[in-house]
Protein backbone atom coordinates (compact mmCIF):
# COMPACT_ATOMS: atom_id res chain seq x y z
CA UNK A 1 0.00 0.00 0.00
CA UNK A 2 2.77 2.34 0.73
CA UNK A 3 4.10 1.96 -2.51
CA UNK A 4 0.73 2.87 -4.46
CA UNK A 5 0.34 5.45 -2.39
CA UNK A 6 3.85 6.68 -3.39
CA UNK A 7 3.19 6.11 -7.28
CA UNK A 8 0.07 8.40 -6.53
CA UNK A 9 2.07 11.00 -4.98
CA UNK A 10 4.22 10.95 -7.60
CA UNK A 11 1.56 10.92 -10.56
CA UNK A 12 0.00 13.82 -8.78
CA UNK A 13 3.15 15.68 -7.55
CA UNK A 14 3.16 18.24 -10.43
CA UNK A 15 0.25 19.84 -9.04
CA UNK A 16 1.12 19.73 -5.71
CA UNK A 17 4.18 21.32 -6.54
CA UNK A 18 2.24 23.55 -8.58
CA UNK A 19 0.23 24.52 -5.67
CA UNK A 20 2.76 24.37 -2.95
CA UNK A 21 4.72 27.18 -5.03
CA UNK A 22 1.52 28.92 -5.97
CA UNK A 23 1.09 29.34 -1.89
CA UNK A 24 4.69 30.23 -0.83
CA UNK A 25 4.46 33.61 -2.69
CA UNK A 26 4.61 36.56 0.08
CA UNK A 27 0.97 38.04 -1.58
CA UNK A 28 -1.65 36.05 -2.57
CA UNK A 29 -2.67 38.26 -4.85
CA UNK A 30 -6.08 37.56 -7.77
CA UNK A 31 -3.33 36.86 -9.75
CA UNK A 32 -2.11 34.05 -7.71
CA UNK A 33 -5.81 33.36 -7.13
CA UNK A 34 -6.37 32.75 -10.91
CA UNK A 35 -3.07 30.66 -11.16
CA UNK A 36 -4.56 28.62 -8.22
CA UNK A 37 -7.65 28.23 -10.31
CA UNK A 38 -5.78 27.55 -13.72
CA UNK A 39 -4.16 24.63 -11.62
CA UNK A 40 -6.99 22.70 -10.40
CA UNK A 41 -8.29 23.34 -13.91
CA UNK A 42 -5.71 21.51 -15.77
CA UNK A 43 -6.02 18.81 -12.97
CA UNK A 44 -9.57 18.11 -14.10
CA UNK A 45 -11.20 19.21 -11.14
CA UNK A 46 -14.51 20.56 -13.37
CA UNK A 47 -15.36 24.22 -13.88
CA UNK A 48 -17.90 24.11 -11.05
CA UNK A 49 -15.92 22.59 -8.04
CA UNK A 50 -13.24 24.28 -8.93
CA UNK A 51 -14.71 27.90 -8.69
CA UNK A 52 -16.38 26.75 -5.01
CA UNK A 53 -13.51 25.47 -3.97
CA UNK A 54 -11.39 28.96 -4.83
CA UNK A 55 -14.66 31.08 -3.46
CA UNK A 56 -14.38 29.29 -0.31
CA UNK A 57 -10.50 29.11 -0.10
CA UNK A 58 -10.66 33.45 -0.98
CA UNK A 59 -13.49 33.56 1.98
CA UNK A 60 -11.53 31.37 4.39
CA UNK A 61 -8.07 32.94 3.97
CA UNK A 62 -9.89 36.49 4.63
CA UNK A 63 -12.10 35.12 7.70
CA UNK A 64 -8.61 34.27 9.09
CA UNK A 65 -6.23 37.08 8.02
CA UNK A 66 -3.31 34.14 7.61
CA UNK A 67 -1.54 33.85 4.13
CA UNK A 68 0.57 31.32 5.97
CA UNK A 69 0.92 29.09 3.58
CA UNK A 70 1.43 26.14 5.69
CA UNK A 71 -2.17 27.37 6.48
CA UNK A 72 -3.57 28.38 3.20
CA UNK A 73 -2.81 24.79 2.31
CA UNK A 74 -4.18 23.19 5.24
CA UNK A 75 -7.19 24.55 4.52
CA UNK A 76 -7.13 23.54 0.86
CA UNK A 77 -6.93 20.23 1.82
CA UNK A 78 -9.86 20.77 3.88
CA UNK A 79 -11.46 21.97 1.07
CA UNK A 80 -10.20 19.23 -1.41
CA UNK A 81 -11.42 16.71 0.89
CA UNK A 82 -15.29 17.88 1.04
CA UNK A 83 -15.17 17.89 -2.29
CA UNK A 84 -14.23 14.45 -2.96
CA UNK A 85 -16.39 13.65 -0.25
CA UNK A 86 -15.24 11.39 2.74
CA UNK A 87 -18.70 10.30 3.78
CA UNK A 88 -19.86 8.22 0.54
CA UNK A 89 -19.78 4.48 1.27
CA UNK A 90 -16.92 2.79 -1.14
CA UNK A 91 -17.58 -0.19 0.21
CA UNK A 92 -17.57 -3.67 -2.76
CA UNK A 93 -20.81 -5.89 -2.58
CA UNK A 94 -18.23 -8.63 -2.33
CA UNK A 95 -19.70 -10.51 0.75
CA UNK A 96 -21.76 -13.99 -0.45
CA UNK A 97 -25.44 -13.37 0.46
CA UNK A 98 -26.80 -16.52 2.85
CA UNK A 99 -27.75 -18.51 -0.02
CA UNK A 100 -25.97 -16.87 -3.81
CA UNK A 101 -22.28 -15.54 -4.56
CA UNK A 102 -22.35 -11.40 -4.61
CA UNK A 103 -22.59 -10.42 -7.85
CA UNK A 104 -20.50 -8.16 -9.66
CA UNK A 105 -20.97 -6.84 -13.18
CA UNK A 106 -18.06 -4.79 -14.75
CA UNK A 107 -18.71 -2.38 -17.64
CA UNK A 108 -16.34 0.27 -19.30
CA UNK A 109 -15.49 1.34 -22.63
CA UNK A 110 -12.65 -1.10 -24.29
CA UNK A 111 -9.32 -0.27 -23.59
CA UNK A 112 -10.24 1.37 -20.46
CA UNK A 113 -8.32 -1.34 -18.46
CA UNK A 114 -11.57 -3.39 -17.48
CA UNK A 115 -10.37 -7.13 -17.95
CA UNK A 116 -7.10 -6.04 -15.84
CA UNK A 117 -9.21 -4.37 -13.61
CA UNK A 118 -11.03 -7.48 -13.17
CA UNK A 119 -8.01 -9.50 -12.62
CA UNK A 120 -6.72 -7.35 -10.08
CA UNK A 121 -10.20 -7.43 -8.06
CA UNK A 122 -10.14 -11.42 -8.16
CA UNK A 123 -6.70 -11.41 -6.59
CA UNK A 124 -7.49 -8.84 -3.66
CA UNK A 125 -10.73 -11.21 -3.30
CA UNK A 126 -8.62 -14.51 -3.24
CA UNK A 127 -6.20 -12.79 -0.58
CA UNK A 128 -8.98 -12.56 1.46
CA UNK A 129 -9.91 -16.24 1.38
CA UNK A 130 -12.58 -15.71 -0.99
CA UNK A 131 -13.44 -18.16 -3.99
CA UNK A 132 -14.10 -15.86 -6.86
CA UNK A 133 -15.59 -16.88 -10.66
CA UNK A 134 -15.55 -15.04 -13.63
CA UNK A 135 -17.79 -14.77 -16.33
CA UNK A 136 -16.85 -13.71 -19.51
CA UNK A 137 -19.27 -11.96 -21.36
CA UNK A 138 -17.21 -9.69 -23.32
CA UNK A 139 -18.09 -11.96 -26.60
CA UNK A 140 -17.42 -9.83 -28.76
CA UNK A 141 -13.72 -9.52 -29.11
CA UNK A 142 -13.00 -12.98 -29.41
CA UNK A 143 -9.57 -12.08 -27.70
CA UNK A 144 -11.57 -10.58 -24.62
CA UNK A 145 -12.50 -14.14 -23.31
CA UNK A 146 -8.88 -15.18 -23.45
CA UNK A 147 -7.38 -12.52 -21.96
CA UNK A 148 -9.86 -12.68 -18.73
CA UNK A 149 -9.62 -16.72 -18.42
CA UNK A 150 -5.27 -15.82 -18.59
CA UNK A 151 -6.14 -13.59 -15.70
CA UNK A 152 -8.33 -16.28 -13.84
CA UNK A 153 -5.65 -18.35 -14.39
CA UNK A 154 -2.40 -15.68 -13.04
CA UNK A 155 -4.63 -14.92 -9.86
CA UNK A 156 -6.08 -19.19 -9.10
CA UNK A 157 -9.78 -18.45 -10.18
CA UNK A 158 -11.85 -20.33 -12.56
CA UNK A 159 -13.64 -18.58 -16.02
CA UNK A 160 -16.40 -19.55 -17.65
CA UNK A 161 -16.66 -18.24 -21.46
CA UNK A 162 -18.31 -19.48 -24.45
CA UNK A 163 -16.13 -21.40 -27.08
CA UNK A 164 -18.44 -19.36 -29.72
CA UNK A 165 -17.19 -16.77 -31.89
CA UNK A 166 -20.02 -13.89 -30.82
CA UNK A 167 -21.72 -15.68 -28.48
CA UNK A 168 -24.75 -14.71 -26.75
CA UNK A 169 -23.18 -12.55 -23.99
CA UNK A 170 -26.63 -12.66 -22.13
CA UNK A 171 -26.42 -16.66 -21.87
CA UNK A 172 -22.48 -16.59 -20.99
CA UNK A 173 -23.47 -14.60 -18.03
CA UNK A 174 -26.12 -16.51 -16.89
CA UNK A 175 -23.87 -19.59 -17.50
CA UNK A 176 -21.40 -17.89 -15.17
CA UNK A 177 -24.37 -17.19 -12.41
CA UNK A 178 -25.36 -20.72 -12.76
CA UNK A 179 -22.10 -22.41 -12.13
CA UNK A 180 -21.32 -19.49 -9.50
CA UNK A 181 -24.44 -20.58 -7.04
CA UNK A 182 -23.89 -24.33 -7.82
CA UNK A 183 -19.88 -23.85 -6.71
CA UNK A 184 -20.89 -22.10 -3.71
CA UNK A 185 -18.93 -19.42 -4.40
CA UNK A 186 -18.42 -16.05 -2.85
CA UNK A 187 -18.43 -13.50 -6.02
CA UNK A 188 -19.14 -13.75 -9.59
CA UNK A 189 -17.47 -10.92 -11.34
CA UNK A 190 -19.07 -10.32 -15.29
CA UNK A 191 -17.17 -9.02 -17.75
CA UNK A 192 -18.81 -7.03 -20.49
CA UNK A 193 -18.33 -5.22 -23.85
CA UNK A 194 -17.61 -1.60 -24.11
CA UNK A 195 -18.41 -1.23 -27.68
CA UNK A 196 -19.70 2.78 -27.17
CA UNK A 197 -19.75 3.93 -31.06
CA UNK A 198 -23.10 1.90 -30.67
CA UNK A 199 -25.00 3.19 -27.85
CA UNK A 200 -28.49 1.75 -28.23
CA UNK A 201 -26.44 -1.99 -28.95
CA UNK A 202 -24.69 -1.19 -25.83
CA UNK A 203 -27.43 -0.58 -23.58
CA UNK A 204 -29.80 -3.23 -24.88
CA UNK A 205 -26.73 -5.52 -24.61
CA UNK A 206 -25.62 -4.69 -21.12
CA UNK A 207 -29.52 -4.42 -20.33
CA UNK A 208 -30.29 -7.87 -21.39
CA UNK A 209 -27.08 -9.15 -19.23
CA UNK A 210 -28.86 -7.69 -16.12
CA UNK A 211 -32.30 -9.08 -17.11
CA UNK A 212 -30.83 -12.63 -17.60
CA UNK A 213 -28.73 -12.86 -14.94
CA UNK A 214 -31.45 -11.37 -12.40
CA UNK A 215 -34.01 -14.36 -13.46
CA UNK A 216 -31.53 -16.45 -11.30
CA UNK A 217 -29.72 -13.84 -8.32
CA UNK A 218 -29.83 -9.89 -7.98
CA UNK A 219 -26.72 -7.90 -9.40
CA UNK A 220 -25.10 -6.15 -6.09
CA UNK A 221 -22.52 -4.18 -7.76
CA UNK A 222 -22.22 -2.44 -11.46
CA UNK A 223 -18.80 -1.12 -11.60
CA UNK A 224 -17.97 1.35 -14.61
CA UNK A 225 -14.57 1.24 -15.02
CA UNK A 226 -13.03 4.65 -16.55
CA UNK A 227 -9.41 5.64 -17.43
CA UNK A 228 -8.13 8.56 -15.34
CA UNK A 229 -5.78 10.18 -18.37
CA UNK A 230 -9.13 10.45 -20.76
CA UNK A 231 -10.83 13.38 -19.02
CA UNK A 232 -14.00 14.72 -20.61
CA UNK A 233 -13.47 11.83 -22.65
CA UNK A 234 -14.39 9.61 -19.66
CA UNK A 235 -17.00 12.12 -18.49
CA UNK A 236 -19.00 11.67 -21.24
CA UNK A 237 -18.38 8.06 -20.95
CA UNK A 238 -19.37 8.08 -17.70
CA UNK A 239 -22.68 9.73 -18.89
CA UNK A 240 -23.79 7.31 -21.33
CA UNK A 241 -23.27 4.29 -19.04
CA UNK A 242 -24.92 5.59 -16.00
CA UNK A 243 -27.96 6.13 -18.70
CA UNK A 244 -27.36 2.14 -19.58
CA UNK A 245 -27.43 0.60 -16.23
CA UNK A 246 -27.67 1.90 -12.75
CA UNK A 247 -23.75 2.28 -11.70
CA UNK A 248 -23.05 1.59 -8.03
CA UNK A 249 -19.06 2.74 -8.20
CA UNK A 250 -16.59 3.72 -10.38
CA UNK A 251 -12.99 2.01 -10.85
CA UNK A 252 -10.69 4.76 -11.77
CA UNK A 253 -7.32 3.08 -14.04
CA UNK A 254 -4.28 4.82 -15.08
CA UNK A 255 -4.03 7.18 -11.94
CA UNK A 256 -0.67 6.57 -11.99
CA UNK A 257 -0.32 8.07 -15.62
CA UNK A 258 -1.57 11.12 -14.98
CA UNK A 259 -1.50 14.57 -12.35
CA UNK A 260 -5.26 15.07 -13.35
CA UNK A 261 -6.53 13.05 -10.17
CA UNK A 262 -9.10 15.86 -9.78
CA UNK A 263 -11.15 14.11 -12.50
CA UNK A 264 -12.04 12.18 -9.26
CA UNK A 265 -14.13 15.06 -8.12
CA UNK A 266 -15.62 15.95 -11.12
CA UNK A 267 -17.12 12.46 -11.91
CA UNK A 268 -18.50 11.56 -8.61
CA UNK A 269 -20.28 14.89 -9.16
CA UNK A 270 -21.53 14.27 -12.35
CA UNK A 271 -22.84 10.83 -11.41
CA UNK A 272 -23.23 10.97 -7.90
CA UNK A 273 -21.63 7.58 -7.56
CA UNK A 274 -18.17 6.89 -5.28
CA UNK A 275 -14.72 5.83 -6.55
CA UNK A 276 -14.10 2.99 -5.08
CA UNK A 277 -10.78 1.93 -6.48
CA UNK A 278 -8.29 2.94 -8.52
CA UNK A 279 -5.59 1.47 -11.04
CA UNK A 280 -2.23 2.79 -9.97
CA UNK A 281 0.04 0.05 -13.04
CA UNK A 282 -0.23 -2.55 -15.30
CA UNK A 283 0.76 -5.52 -12.45
CA UNK A 284 -2.12 -7.48 -10.34
CA UNK A 285 -1.06 -5.64 -7.48
CA UNK A 286 -1.53 -2.27 -8.45
CA UNK A 287 -5.04 -1.35 -7.32
CA UNK A 288 -5.86 0.30 -4.00
CA UNK A 289 -9.10 1.14 -2.62
CA UNK A 290 -10.20 4.70 -2.84
CA UNK A 291 -8.80 6.63 0.47
CA UNK A 292 -10.31 10.06 0.04
CA UNK A 293 -7.76 11.64 2.79
CA UNK A 294 -5.08 9.67 1.64
CA UNK A 295 -6.12 11.00 -1.87
CA UNK A 296 -5.81 14.71 -0.89
CA UNK A 297 -2.72 14.29 0.26
CA UNK A 298 -1.33 13.29 -2.57
CA UNK A 299 -2.91 15.76 -4.61
CA UNK A 300 -1.09 18.42 -2.71
CA UNK A 301 1.45 16.70 -0.78
P1 LIG B 1 -10.10 -3.44 -21.47
O1 LIG B 1 -10.13 -3.38 -22.97
O2 LIG B 1 -10.93 -2.37 -20.87
O3 LIG B 1 -10.39 -4.78 -20.92
O4 LIG B 1 -8.61 -3.00 -21.06
P2 LIG B 1 -7.39 -3.92 -20.60
O5 LIG B 1 -7.63 -4.48 -19.25
O6 LIG B 1 -7.02 -4.84 -21.69
O7 LIG B 1 -6.27 -2.78 -20.42
C1 LIG B 1 -5.83 -1.97 -21.48
C2 LIG B 1 -4.39 -1.52 -21.21
O8 LIG B 1 -4.34 -0.67 -20.07
C3 LIG B 1 -3.47 -2.70 -20.89
O9 LIG B 1 -2.23 -2.45 -21.51
C4 LIG B 1 -3.34 -2.63 -19.37
O10 LIG B 1 -2.13 -3.18 -18.91
C5 LIG B 1 -3.40 -1.15 -19.13
N1 LIG B 1 -3.86 -0.80 -17.78
C6 LIG B 1 -4.96 -1.22 -17.13
N2 LIG B 1 -5.07 -0.64 -15.90
C7 LIG B 1 -4.00 0.18 -15.77
C8 LIG B 1 -3.53 1.06 -14.72
O11 LIG B 1 -4.12 1.25 -13.64
N3 LIG B 1 -2.36 1.75 -14.98
C9 LIG B 1 -1.68 1.60 -16.15
N4 LIG B 1 -0.57 2.31 -16.31
N5 LIG B 1 -2.08 0.78 -17.14
C10 LIG B 1 -3.23 0.08 -16.96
Amino acid sequence: LARLRERLARSNNALGKGLLALLSQDKIDDDVWDEIEETLLLADLGTEPTLELVENLKRRVKVEGSRDPERVRTLLKEELLALVDPTMDRSLADDRHDNRPSIMMVVGVNGVGKTTTIGKIARVLVAEDKDVLLGAADTFRAAAAEQLATWGARVGVPTVKSDIDGADPASVAFEAVKAGIEQEVDVVIIDTAGRLQNKVGLMDELGKIKRVVEKQAEVDEVLLVLDATTGQNGLNQAKVFSEVVNVTGIVLTKLDGTAKGGIVVAIQRQLGVPVKLIGLGEGPDDLAPFDAQGFVDALVD
